[in-house]
């Protein structure tokens, strides 16, 4: 029976296992190193106060839909595309006929000292859990605001939780009877505007909404490091416990430990044919490929679905098309209930992209958890949780 290995249980791997349920011939086989899945989109949501399940989703329930279907919690470490084997950090080693590569990326400080011990970051459901505690801590054990909130790097994760976080903490700094509650955001960006990589009326359109709600944006402002009492850049220091890093990412080491096996660009990237493969058996896809619109969940999931659908041909014995792929829709949140879409050379903001935001979110779900699951979720969504015992003392009165 032939072997189907995917490695990686984000947008990218969650999508291939759910795409192979009809597959009755073939082992199917998930390895990854988290028992979550992370529906990255809404973990700025679930930063400042949304449900926890709305961005984080225990793996073996995703892939519930496609029985054959076998989950291994591990990291994978090398590849042997010779004798075609995965070395895994548990001392196996698992033998495949295909092989799909979907590891994803991790944070880069780009050497700048501190951040990696002071710095908060919100890329995963734990990393958001200590970003929380220390907001509510910080109000308890000092009983004031930090001097600062700091965000570095004005991306689309930036601009989002800039554009929700100042009212979170005016609100939990409420709940928990804090008076002097004067709340500064800044999103410090080192390049010459917002949002570098979207339209400069994108940009535009969140420079303005940001102004609007009083987030300070500080452009053309590198960081040097971090200390415990405040943030250096090039020119000045800003005094904060409080910095929260979506700046920079890097490849999935994996790759660069396995050097000999792949091809990479200048960013480390998975250089793969017309086929988004490395060779007639591994394929490789969403943010760890070398494509156009690499590093969006959107290219992930349409990546998935087309190899998903090649790895069928190929048990079949037939041939599948080159991938192409169209420009993905940019969506993103700038108050709870607008957004800024952009697609191609339309840029707009307002409530009819926060509506449209909505509907991709729920997309997004029904991708990866089926549409029944996903709008139980999606009509939910509104909802608010805390773990803080002070907010939810004082909500209940
Ligand atoms: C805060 C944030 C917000 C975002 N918002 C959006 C958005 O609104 N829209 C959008 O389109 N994109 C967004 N993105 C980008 C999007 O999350 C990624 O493009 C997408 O997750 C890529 O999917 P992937 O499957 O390639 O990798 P991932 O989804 O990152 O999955 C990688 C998986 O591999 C696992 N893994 C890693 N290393 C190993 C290993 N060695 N062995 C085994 N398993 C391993 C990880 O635990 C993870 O489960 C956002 C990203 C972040 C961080």
């Amino acid at each position: 029976m032939k072997k189907i290995v995917v490695i990686g249980g984000g947008f990218a791997g969650i999508s291939v296992i759910r795409d192979l349920r009809d597959v009755e011939d073939a082992e199917i086989i998930l390895i990854s190193n988290d028992t979550e899945f992370r529906y990255t989109p809404a973990l700025y949501h679930t930063a400042t106060g949304g449900l926890k399940r709305e961005s984080s989703m225990p793996v073996q329930d995703l892939i519930s839909t496609t029985p054959r279907a076998k989950f291994i919690l591990a990291k994978a470490d090398k590849i042997d595309r010779a004798k075609k084997s995965i070395s895994l950090d548990n001392g196996d080693t698992i033998h495949y006929n295909y092989c799909v590569l979907a590891l994803g990326v991790i944070t880069n400080y780009f050497g700048a000292e501190g951040l990696d011990r002071y710095s908060y970051s919100i890329k995963s459901a734990k990393e958001v859990e200590k970003l929380k505690q220390h907001l509510h801590e910080q109000l308890i054990d000092d009983k004031r605001t930090d001097d600062n909130y700091v965000i570095v790097g004005a991306g689309p994760t930036g601009v989002e939780l800039g554009s929700a976080l100042g009212a979170y903490i005016k609100k939990i700094a409420r709940l928990h009877k804090v008076k002097k509650n004067k709340v500064t955001i800044e999103i410090v960006e080192a390049a010459d505007r917002i949002l570098p990589s979207l339209s400069e009326k994108a940009a535009n359109i969140a420079l303005k909404r940001l102004k609007q709600i009083g987030v300070k944006v500080s452009v053309k402002s590198r960081v040097k490091s971090e200390t415990r009492e405040g943030l250096i850049l090039e020119d000045r220091t800003i005094e904060t416990q409080t910095v929260v890093w979506t700046a920079g990412i890097s490849n999935n080491p994996f790759f660069q430990n396995n050097a000999d096996q792949f091809m990479l660009d200048k960013k480390n990237k998975v250089i793969v044919d017309d086929y988004m493969c490395v060779d007639k058996f591994v394929f490789v896809v969403g943010d760890n490929a070398a494509t156009k619109f690499s590093g969006m969940a959107q290219t992930a999931i349409v990546q998935a679905k087309y190899v998903s659908h090649g790895i069928k041909r190929l048990l079949a014995g037939k041939e599948f098309k080159p991938f192409k792929q169209a420009s993905p829709i940019y969506a993103i949140p700038i108050s709870p209930k607008q957004a800024i879409i952009t697609w191609k050379n339309l840029s707009f903001g307002g409530f009819i992209g926060g509506a449209l935001r909505s509907v991709a979110d729920l997309i997004g779900y029904a991708d990866i958890m089926g549409y029944r699951k996903a709008f139980s979720l999606w009509t939910n969504s509104e909802h608010y949780e805390e773990t803080c015992s002070v907010c939810n003392a004082a909500n209940i009165k």
